[in-house]
């Protein structure tokens, strides 16, 4: 399913809307856009094919996908996506942060699920044909975006068992108020035992859709116990941290080290990676290696391990007051200076454009 060469540059198609929002509509949306409850006026949507690759590229009115009821997607789950945001900095300018690493991860995630791997290039010229159509969405309020929705599934109208021949791109948008209304309030963890969210040799390690499945009863258990989140252990020796589902995890120990789990069926988040490298540039050491459940509770104990976070671009990060087991519970204590705030204030300073861009992880789309 290599088709990674791009023979040129795709000529998108564009479609406007007619019925796009009043800008009074869109005003009040922007005023309290809430997460993932309204979209934009456009989507991109690109075709594939095995015989034909990418091609008929488009931005086109949002508005629901027509799908034949043997669409092997509804059947069999042949589905990938990724989640990435756009910014508005002081001066009215859209960016987005390493969209690149979104599209890798995104051809990574086509692999594992025998999908076609779109190519980088395509990947950011649809972005930047979406923010040429609704960049008004883009909100300007303090830590509000519009959040990018890259998906691709398998549209192929075939109950057989196989790879689908026919897949569909798509970019939607959702405008994106700051996650956290009361503050960064330090968020209660369940952790799961009776639930694993990936094996090995699993999906794990790929964004798609059937790992948030067969996450949900774990996250309605920890509705159930209280808990706003899931923790899962890894699924052979159920020792081993894994995530969160959606978020990746990491602790904090007293002399600023930060630990974070290693393991091929967890999901390598971009924020996790951008915050340990501000993290390893300020002097902090880094490990990514197995961290067993056990660290975890003997280092909460001895006062070694004081802090606790997750992060995932929707929320960036968010400190970790509890983790509660059926018959155990880790407390941490909120911290005014603590290290996982001083980083998403870094992290975040620099997506919308306050704080030096030293690693080069912007990207203008409006431009
Ligand atoms: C998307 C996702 C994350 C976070 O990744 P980011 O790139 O930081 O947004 C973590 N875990 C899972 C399972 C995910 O799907």
């Amino acid at each position: 399913m290599k088709n990674l060469l791009a023979p040129q540059t795709l000529q998108f198609t564009r479609t406007a809307n007619e019925n796009a929002a009043t800008e009074a509509d869109r005003d009040a949306i922007l005023a309290n856009p809430g997460f993932g409850k309204h979209f934009t006026d456009h989507m991109v949507d690109i075709c594939w094919s095995k015989m034909g690759g990418w091609h008929r590229p488009r931005v086109q009115p949002y508005g629901p996908i027509s799908l034949d009821p043997a669409a092997s997607v509804l059947h069999y789950g042949q589905e990938i996506f990724e989640g990435l945001k756009a910014y508005r900095h002081a001066d009215g300018s859209i960016w987005s942060f390493r969209p690149e690493a979104n599209a890798a991860r995104l051809q990574r995630s086509a692999v594992r699920l025998a999908l076609p791997e779109l190519p980088t290039e395509y990947f950011l010229d649809a972005l930047k044909e979406l923010i040429a159509a609704d960049g008004a969405w883009v909100p300007s309020a303090p830590d509000t975006s519009l959040y990018l929705r890259p998906f691709m599934f398998a549209k192929e109208a075939f109950l057989g068992v196989r790879a689908a021949e026919k897949v569909n791109f798509y970019i939607i948008a959702s405008p994106a108020s700051a996650y956290f209304k009361g503050g960064l309030a330090p968020v209660s963890i369940w952790l799961s035992t009776n639930y694993s969210r990936a094996g090995k040799g699993g999906t794990g390690a790929a964004k798609t859709g059937g790992n948030y499945a067969a996450s949900l009863v774990a996250q309605e258990e920890a509705y159930e116990n209280g808990c706003d989140q899931v923790l899962f252990l890894d699924s052979v020796e159920e020792t081993w941290l894994e995530e969160l589902g959606g978020m990746n995890i990491v602790l904090v120990k007293k002399d600023g080290t930060l630990l974070t789990p290693a393991s091929d069926s967890i999901l390598e988040g971009i924020t996790r990676d951008s915050i340990l490298q501000l993290a390893a540039d300020r002097g902090h050491t880094v490990e990514r290696r197995p961290i067993s459940l056990q660290e975890w509770k003997d280092g909460a104990a001895s006062g070694d391990i004081v802090e606790a976070f997750a992060c995932g671009t929707a929320a960036v990060v968010a400190p970790i007051g509890t983790l509660k087991g059926a018959d155990f519970e880790i407390v941490h204590e909120a911290r005014e200076d603590s290290v996982a705030l001083s980083l998403r204030e870094q992290l975040t300073g620099i997506q919308y454009g306050k704080v030096d861009d030293t690693h080069g992880w912007m990207m203008r789309l409006d431009a």
